[in-house]
């Protein structure tokens, strides 16, 4: 591979980290972003974390991933406010929204992926948001601070943070979820009855089990969810949290190999040898996983920055290099939550600390070996888990348990 024109689709942390690094390490050829929003690439994870609290105006607001004029300082072009209608993969470009057309010899996709809709009746009435990007979290803002109560459909990672954001600032708050607990695509049961009592204890209404069949209308805007039970929760705001869906009409219109995500192997590689794909679009390979055919698309943004790596390195022709263990955090509180690994099949959960008494982890177990930990303010387990996994050592489960253990022995043994 010797690409001498690079082009990126989508400017969200994939895109804007490959760049970054692609040009720290070396290459010198030229390389285009394209973005559909406004703005450079941002961290995206404060947007559900907190509100009312980061300052007025969106300069504060914003955390770049680098500073805007970073991208001119480095000849990377920037076309933002463009989005790119298609590919044509024979003559070997993009074409951009406003026709004009850009050439690769490498095309990266990092297209992302964007709020699940769930077409219920009522779903277009005033008050109603999604989150995803900054346009989205400043209208949700501003709904919240209004005091208005919140119902919070999905008890997933956005639905959760902001249900914890919105308590912070008084506002009443139901969250409801058709799964019979919360967070049940990404946790294990353990950990999820341990945050519903945080969030029961909050003041957070939840409802497990409850499906949502349409939106009430109450003067012209949402007054309420409708559940299929037929009850109503009252409402002034909602914010839907049901799930994210890959960007993937463009690489499917191009003819790319896609599932739930472009298809893709460790190294990034589409089944066109000029275009990779990252990031939350991407239904990539991952290490140990022994379910979907050890394939799914892992929406984090360390599993983005480790894609990006790869990319970088198959570009410059290096060597593959291991993968990151996947690993996500979420903010809720006091509670800082990370997870190693893809909590899926059947284990042993081992728990080591004390729910009550400040930092656990919970470790999951399969055939003596760690598939994945949850960590709740317990950094030092956390780090310990990702390296358990990455050496794939054996592990006994009384060792973990007993807080007399040293974990750094544990690994080495
Ligand atoms: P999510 O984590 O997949 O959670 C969505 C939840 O909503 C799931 O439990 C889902 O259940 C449930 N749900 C789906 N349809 C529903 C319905 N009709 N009624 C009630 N519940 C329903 O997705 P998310 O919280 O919307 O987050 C979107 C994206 O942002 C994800 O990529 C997420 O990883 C990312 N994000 C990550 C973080 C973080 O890592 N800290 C923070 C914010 C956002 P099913 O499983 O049955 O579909």
């Amino acid at each position: 591979m010797n690409p001498r024109k690079i082009v990126v689709v989508g400017a969200g942390h994939a895109g804007g980290t490959f760049v970054a690094l692609l040009r720290r390490e070396g290459y010198d050829g030229q390389i285009a972003l394209v973005g559909a929003e406004e703005h450079a690439p941002y961290h995206r994870p404060p947007l559900s974390k907190s509100f009312g609290t980061s300052g007025t105006g969106r300069d504060e607001k914003v955390k770049w991933i680098y500073d805007p004029g970073y991208y001119q300082s480095q000849g990377i072009e920037l076309h933002l406010r463009e989005s790119v209608t298609a590919i044509d993969r024979d003559r070997r470009h993009v074409v951009l929204t406003g026709g004009g057309v850009l050439d690769y010899d490498l095309l990266v996709l990092a297209t992302g992926a964007e709020p699940r809709r769930l077409n219920l009746p009522g779903e277009g009435l005033d008050g109603i948001h999604t989150l995803r990007d900054l346009a989205d979290a400043e209208r949700l803002e501003e709904a919240i601070l209004s005091g208005a109560p919140l119902a919070i459909v999905g008890g997933g990672y956005i639905g959760l943070e902001v249900a914890a954001a919105a308590r912070a600032q008084g506002v009443d708050v139901t969250v409801i979820e058709r799964e019979d607990r919360l967070l049940a695509r990404v946790a294990s049961p353990a950990l999820s009855g341990l945050l519903s009592e945080h969030h029961r204890a909050s003041g957070t209404r939840i409802l497990t089990g409850a499906q949502t069949v349409g939106y009430v209308c109450d003067s012209g805007r949402v007054g309420g969810v409708r559940l299929a039970d037929d009850t109503v929760v009252p409402c002034g705001t909602v914010l839907v949290g049901a799930g994210a869906v890959p960007r993937q009409a463009l690489a499917e219109q191009a003819g790319l190999e896609c599932g739930n995500g472009i298809t893709v192997d460790a190294r990034c590689r589409t089944n066109d040898k000029s275009i990779l794909a990252i990031g939350d679009v991407t239904n990539r390979p991952v290490d140990g996983l022994e379910i979907m055919d050890g394939r799914m698309r892992v929406e984090s943004i360390p599993s983005a920055v480790d894609q990006a790596r790869h990319a970088v390195d198959l570009i410059l022709g290096r060597p593959a290099q291991d993968h990151e263990v996947p690993w996500f955090w979420s903010d809720q509180f006091d509670l800082k939550i990370k997870i190693a690994g893809i909590v899926h099949g059947d284990y042993e959960t081992v728990q080591r600390g004390d729910p009550a008494g400040g930092g656990f982890a919970l470790y999951h177990l399969r055939d003596g070996r760690l598939v994945a930990a949850e960590t709740v303010n317990a950094p030092k387990d956390f780090m310990a888990s990702k390296r358990m996994l990455s050496s794939r050592c054996p592990v006994e489960a009384a060792a973990l348990r007993d807080p007399a253990t040293d974990l750094k022995v544990l690994i080495a043994a």
